[in-house]
């Protein structure tokens, strides 16, 4: 089958917002558990991505960077440096980390003790 670009960006743009706004939601000070649940999401999410050569080079990715599940910070620090990476194989503007603070928002109000 022939690659479709738009369907593929699409993907990926769809991918990276969940990504990100889950980092925005993972809990300031996560228990082993819930780190564990997030670094083992990150590595089946980085094997099982749908673009074939996409989650190659995310796999090589998370091999030089390892997933940080410390903290809320660190998770969110994490996601933006990685698709910065990606962002700069692929010839992209790059985005401002400093800035990521509220840019992700889940739209889900107040619905639990991470609600924001
Ligand atoms: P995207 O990169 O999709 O970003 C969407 C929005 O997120 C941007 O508009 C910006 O507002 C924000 N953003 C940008 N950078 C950051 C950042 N560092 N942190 C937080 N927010 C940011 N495509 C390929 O062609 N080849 C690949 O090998 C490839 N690998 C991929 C691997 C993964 C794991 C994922 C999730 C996607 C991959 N993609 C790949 C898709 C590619 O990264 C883009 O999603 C796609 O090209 C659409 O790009 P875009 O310019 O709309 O912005």
């Amino acid at each position: 089958k022939l690659e479709n670009a738009t369907a593929k960006a699409e993907l990926g743009r769809a991918s990276w917002k969940l990504m990100h706004t889950m980092m925005a939601r993972f809990p300031d000070a996560p228990t082993p558990d819930d780190s564990l649940a997030l670094q083992t999401y990150i590595q089946l999410f980085a094997r099982l991505y749908p673009c074939g050569d996409c989650a190659s080079h995310f796999q090589l990715l998370l091999q030089e960077y390892p997933p940080q599940t410390s903290s809320r910070n660190a998770a969110a620090g994490w996601a933006c440096y990685v698709h910065n990476e990606v962002n700069k194989r692929l010839k992209k503007e790059l985005f401002d980390c400093s800035k990521i603070g509220d840019f992700y928002d889940c739209g889900c109000g107040e619905d639990g003790k991470n609600g924001k």
